[in-house]
């Protein structure tokens, strides 16, 4: 049996500090809302950047539950699509959060491999309005992204960009990524 080492998805996930509207990527996720209807903070610079058009698509889908993701064009972002997903709103971490985030990854992951998305960014999802503790949540990202890139090859799934806006994200991202493939 072949044996699947870790190390070797280094080359397909990439942490990067920087605005993840200027990603120029098959697909970029947003941390929306339960409305899909823009708000504070990544959302926010979504909308503004893609244009009053996200809005008047994503006013058609209904809104979305925590966890579900939803696929929208990208307009005049650089990306082709925008992947909303709502992350939970952290409380103390007995209210289902954890599952609930890696629901959010998951469920981005599953929308991009259905749709021949293979080039994609997050953000950290939750960890801004919704408080959820950066290190803990760069964990569950980082372990969606993997399983995805072990079941997936290259062919379906090429390239996975972790965006961090703020310094101290990039360093739980980047600490993370040195754990993984140093
Ligand atoms: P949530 O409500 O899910 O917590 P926020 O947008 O408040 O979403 O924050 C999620 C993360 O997105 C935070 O780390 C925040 O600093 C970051 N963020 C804000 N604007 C941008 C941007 N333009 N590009 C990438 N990340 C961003």
């Amino acid at each position: 049996m072949e044996t699947i080492d870790i190390r070797e998805q280094a080359e397909r996930i990439e942490v990067i500090k920087g605005d993840i509207t200027e990603m120029n990527v098959d697909a970029i996720v947003n941390a929306a809302n339960k409305s899909l209807l823009g708000g504070g903070g990544v959302d926010g610079a979504i909308h503004r950047v893609a244009g009053p058009e996200l809005l008047e698509e994503t006013k058609t889908l209904g809104g979305a539950e925590t966890g579900e993701a939803k696929l929208t064009k990208g307009y005049n972002l650089p990306a082709a699509y925008v992947i909303h997903t709502v992350g939970p709103v952290y409380q103390d971490g007995q209210h289902n959060e954890e599952e609930l985030l890696r629901q959010c990854y998951d469920h981005s992951l599953e929308t991009a491999l259905a749709n021949n998305i293979k080039t994609i960014a997050f953000p950290s999802i939750s960890t801004g309005a919704y408080r959820y503790p950066v290190e803990e949540a760069a964990k569950i990202a980082f372990d969606s992204v993997l399983d995805a890139l072990l079941q997936h090859d290259a062919s379906e799934l090429e390239k996975v960009y972790f965006v961090a806006f703020d310094d101290e994200t990039y360093h739980y991202y980047q600490k993370l990524y040195d754990l993984y493939f140093a």
